[in-house]
């Protein structure tokens, strides 16, 4: 469906309920666009600080996990939670919180190839205006969004032609961003599937609750589908795998504040989920 066709998160709690039914609650939540809002360069993105208290409250009932293209370090350097779940670079990175055992590193063979892309995406769009190259440990991004709109088809194609040079990487792309990934069948909804199977949870006892805002959180949309709640975020004009929608990153930090807090009044009332959820 389209995006703009989707009902408001912030306005469907029944039917979401109807979804989750009796069971836990598990958060997969994108950071850049979502719980971080967009900035014109990506050093900039922070947690605003009103949202790290709700995530803090979220993880002492839920799993919460943040998935992003960031690299795994950065991601938790932003979000400076220790008790949460955390996917980088796409996934091919994966942390638990101490002592959960959950850590993954996929792809570590196709570093060099990353690199040398690099390096030539360097040489040929260093002194674009406006270009930001990221080198994260298993993927690149290109980001544009500084760049004049008369330079995104060039930087488009220089990106295209680079990576014909490297069958071992793939072209994806998101907002604003080109990212040199490695061709490995893996991406954000694996990494959803991959925590949920590794914590033992079946999808009778897990609901997942899944937000993001680009076109690499399909990928958990699509993981999601069928079994979990799935919201995305923003006003874009395409389709999506998702059922809810919210505006903005303002109304996702409502919604998990509501979520958070109508969880716990049940919870208190004696509510049949009460030990599943503790
Ligand atoms: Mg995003």
């Amino acid at each position: 469906m389209n995006v703009d066709q989707l009902p408001s998160a912030l306005t469907s709690f029944s039917s979401m309920e109807n979804i989750i039914g009796r069971r836990r609650i598990g958060f997969f939540l994108d950071f850049d666009g979502t719980l971080a809002p967009i900035t014109s360069h990506p050093d900039l993105a922070d947690l605003p600080a009103e949202s790290r208290p709700i995530l803090e409250n979220l993880q002492q009932r839920h799993l919460v996990c943040v998935l992003s293209g960031r690299s795994l370090p950065d991601l938790k350097r932003r979000v400076g939670l220790s008790g949460l779940f955390y996917a980088g670079d796409h996934g091919y990175r994966i942390s638990g919180p101490p002592g959960s055992g959950l850590d993954l590193r996929l792809g570590d063979e196709f570093r060099n190839d990353l690199e040398s892309a690099g390096r030539r995406l360097r040489d040929a769009l260093g002194s674009t205006h406006g270009v930001v190259l990221e080198m994260k440990e298993l993927s690149l991004s290109v980001h544009y969004r500084l760049a004049g709109m008369k330079d995104e088809a060039l930087i488009g194609k220089v990106v295209k032609e680079v990576a014909a040079g490297y069958p071992s990487l793939r072209v994806t792309a998101g907002k604003c961003v080109h990212e040199l990934r490695p061709k490995l069948d893996w991406g954000k909804g694996d990494a959803l599937l991959w925590i949920v199977s590794h914590l033992g949870c079946s999808r009778e006892e897990l609901c997942p609750v899944v937000i993001g805002d680009d076109l690499t959180d399909e990928d958990m949309f699509e993981a999601a589908a069928g079994w979990g709640v799935c919201v995305i975020v923003g006003a874009a004009r395409r389709s999506t795998s998702a059922a809810f929608r919210l505006i903005n990153t303002e109304e996702v930090a409502d919604f998990l504040t509501t979520t958070g807090r109508m969880i716990r009044v049940e919870a208190a009332g004696g509510n049949p989920r009460e030990n599943e959820r503790s």
